[in-house]
């Protein structure tokens, strides 16, 4: 029976130290860190994420601004917001919540915010400095996933490390994190031949694909500790991750759940990266 990695009580943790430094920053230097949430068009699981944000801001004690914009905006009416924003002494974090519609360069949007305050850690600038491990930020969702695998007590150096997904958000950055920790990385993907067979190998197995029940107990050597970042919906509509959980748990020694793993962690990551923004501008002040 594997140990439980109880995300929302690492999240809560880490989210009271940093209420408690955006505290004494405040007190200290006037400044309380601040973060805009852009989303735009209807999308009903990105107005959810939006929620989510603006709420973990509140309990952080966060100054935040969110801007609901129409489908229908163009590439120019946001450029002049993120403009606004990247002037914004209030503002250390812009976030634009992705996707975005099809007429909007994704791309583009993100080289426009200002590096110092792309909290989500997107930008080429934030992206080169997290490969040559000199980085202010690291991507919320596989800095959460270091934050989940050190609560555990598990030390990531010479162990092999197999990472399933390769997208810039998540898998890229996720194996790039084990790296820098000393562990001995393979990243798979779609075009991976016997998956099951590497898989196999690792003492850390993340996924990172979206599919339901994609990670069986075929895949999993025993003893191994499995992160899922995956969040699918199950043949009822209810929330789950990659692994096959019921059948996996057996089989490793440290898993983490969805919902209450991975998923609450992205967001105090973004709290973590805002509030790591404000105190830089308060010492450059
Ligand atoms: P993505 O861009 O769609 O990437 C999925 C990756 O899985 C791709 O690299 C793809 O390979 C790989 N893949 C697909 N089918 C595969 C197969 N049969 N065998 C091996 N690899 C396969 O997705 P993403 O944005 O990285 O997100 C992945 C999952 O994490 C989603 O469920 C998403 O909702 C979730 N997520 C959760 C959080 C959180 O906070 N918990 C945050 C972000 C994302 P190719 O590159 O070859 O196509």
């Amino acid at each position: 029976m594997a140990v439980l990695i109880d995300g929302k009580l690492v999240s809560a943790k880490v989210r009271e130290k940093i209420a408690e430094e955006g505290r004494c920053l405040l007190q200290e230097t006037g400044v309380q860190p601040g973060l805009a949430v852009i989303i735009v068009g209807e999308d009903p699981a990105s107005q959810v994420y939006v929620r989510n944000k603006k709420k973990a801001c509140e309990q952080v004690g966060f100054y935040s601004e969110e801007y609901a914009l129409p489908a229908e905006t163009t590439q120019q009416e946001l450029d002049a917001l993120l403009e606004k924003l990247n002037r914004d002494d209030k503002i250390h974090g812009i976030l634009v919540q992705l996707p975005l519609p099809r007429h909007l360069d994704e791309k583009a949007v993100i080289e426009k915010i200002d590096p110092a305050k792309d909290v989500d850690a997107f930008h080429a600038f934030n992206v080169g400095k997290i490969m040559i491990g000199d980085y202010d930020y690291l991507p919320c969702t596989p800095a959460g996933v270091m934050e989940l695998i050190h609560s555990a007590g598990v030390s990531v150096s010479g162990k092999e490390c197999v990472v399933i997904g390769r997208s810039n958000i998540v898998g890229k950055p996720m194996a790039m994190l084990l790296l820098h920790e000393n562990g001995t990385v393979t990243v798979c993907h779609s075009r991976t031949k016997d998956l099951a067979e590497v898989t196999r190998r690792a003492d850390i197995l993340v996924s990172a694909v979206g599919r339901a029940k994609f990670v069986t107990a075929d895949m999993v050597k025993p003893g191994a500790v499995v992160i899922d970042v995956g969040m699918n919906r199950d043949e009822n509509g209810k929330l789950c991750g990659d692994v096959d959980f019921a059948a996996v748990e057996p089989v490793a020694s440290y898993i983490t759940p969805v919902p209450g793993g991975v998923g609450p962690m992205t967001i105090t990551m973004l709290m973590k990266n805002t509030l790591t923004s404000a105190q830089k501008k308060a010492k450059k002040a």
